[in-house]
């Protein structure tokens, strides 16, 4: 077996299928024991480099190293390195005690009944050894796949859309469960998943993937409050789009044109200098107040906005405010009891504070609001 321990890292990594270039000179590293997920919208190439580190997939070019080892002629079973997939793939006719003491009594690891054990209570299936695994839910089949995975103590776990199979309530337990287990364990997890939320609860670091390429890498929070293309900004939660233009600067913010409308945004959020540019407002940090209800002191504001729709989803309100030049955006108002309630037709302002906004470049393609 190759060094089990160090970073996961692609370098230059390629895959052409044809003439198609599925994954473009990759350039990732994947810290040791971090739970990393690679997010992104179908066919955009996060199996195909899953596949790669696996060795179930040769690249073109490029190379996958651990550490400081290179592990890309490896053939899989030589890796340090375990996949769990979607479709669970168990031996049916083996008990779940079998199941996942399978590999170490193939490698004829003598203290695997005390491995075995220790494995499935930290999946919280003790109690299950004996049954089979058509006697199991699909949540608790997946946490033996998993069990059978980690048992062979890899160095790194990879996981594609592990939790796919699953119901919205089960998986949402899983993430949870699947969070404590890597914390226990110290492993590093790579997690492929396109289901934007799984990634945010999970993951310490999320890459972004689009066409082939990473977007952005960085915390949820990063992402979510930072994000660097239109692209990043709607995968990952919803946002406001407006067309502006950067006009100057006033200390640490950029002043901003938005539709005849002035405001500023600060400088450290904005991937733009000059000229044409997208603001993006996340729909929660915007406040909708009646006109010439409050005074803005110090914050953004941007007028004449009429709320053309209303819908209560319980935590919050969320609200659709037409602007004076034609575009709908939306607002999300926490129901907090601080908040007055807004009816349909009433004239606001919006409200944010400039630290709330980013700025983004126009020159990109990619918005799709
Ligand atoms: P999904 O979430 O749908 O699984 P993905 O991001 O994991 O998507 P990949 O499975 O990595 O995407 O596929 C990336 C692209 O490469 C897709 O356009 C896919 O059609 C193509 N592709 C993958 N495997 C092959 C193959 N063996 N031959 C030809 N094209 C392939």
């Amino acid at each position: 077996m190759a060094e089990t321990s160090g970073d996961l890292r692609f370098e230059g990594i390629t895959k052409k299928f044809g003439d198609f270039v599925a994954v473009d000179d990759l350039d990732l590293t994947v810290p040791q024991g971090s739970f990393f997920a690679l997010l992104g919208p179908s066919g955009c190439g996060k199996t195909t480099s899953l596949r790669m580190a696996a060795g179930l997939e040769e690249p073109t070019a490029g190379r996958v190293l651990i550490g400081e080892t290179d592990i890309t002629g490896l053939r899989p079973y030589k890796r340090p390195v375990n996949t769990v997939f979607q479709s669970y793939a168990l031996f049916p006719h083996l008990t779940i005690f079998d199941n996942v003491a399978f590999g170490l009594r193939r490698r004829g690891v003598q203290d695997f009944k005390k491995k075995t054990q220790d494995m499935l209570e930290l999946v919280q299936l003790d109690g299950y050894a004996a049954r089979k695994p058509t006697q199991l839910s699909g949540g608790q089949q997946q946490r033996v796949a998993l069990a059978r995975a980690l048992v062979n103590e890899p160095g790194v776990l990879l996981l594609d859309e592990p939790l796919g199979a699953l119901d919205l309530k089960l998986r949402r337990q899983m993430q949870i469960e699947l969070k404590r287990i890597q914390t226990d364990v110290g492993i590093t997890f790579v997690h492929v998943t396109h289901d934007q939320e799984e990634a945010m609860t999970m993951a310490d670091t999320i890459a972004v993937m689009n066409h082939g390429v990473i977007e952005q890498m960085g915390t949820p929070a990063e992402l979510y409050e930072n994000p660097r293309t239109t692209f990043v900004a709607n995968f990952l939660g919803q946002s406001n789009l407006i067309m502006a233009t950067v006009t100057g600067r006033s200390g640490d913010s950029l002043v901003v044109d938005c539709e005849g409308q002035t405001i500023e945004v600060e400088a450290s959020r904005s991937h733009v200098e000059s000229g044409r540019a997208w603001l993006g407002v996340r729909p929660e940090k915007l406040t909708a107040v009646p006109t010439g209800r409050e005074d803005h002191a110090g914050a953004n504001v941007l007028t004449g906005g009429k709320v053309s729709d209303v819908s209560f989803v319980g935590v919050s309100t969320q609200y659709l405010v037409a602007m004076p030049w034609g575009e709908e955006l939306m607002v999300f108002q926490q129901n907090t009891g601080q908040h007055t309630p807004l009816g349909h037709g009433d004239t606001v302002d919006l409200v944010w504070s400039p630290g709330h906004a980013f700025l983004l470049d126009a020159k990109q393609d990619a918005h799709a609001g």
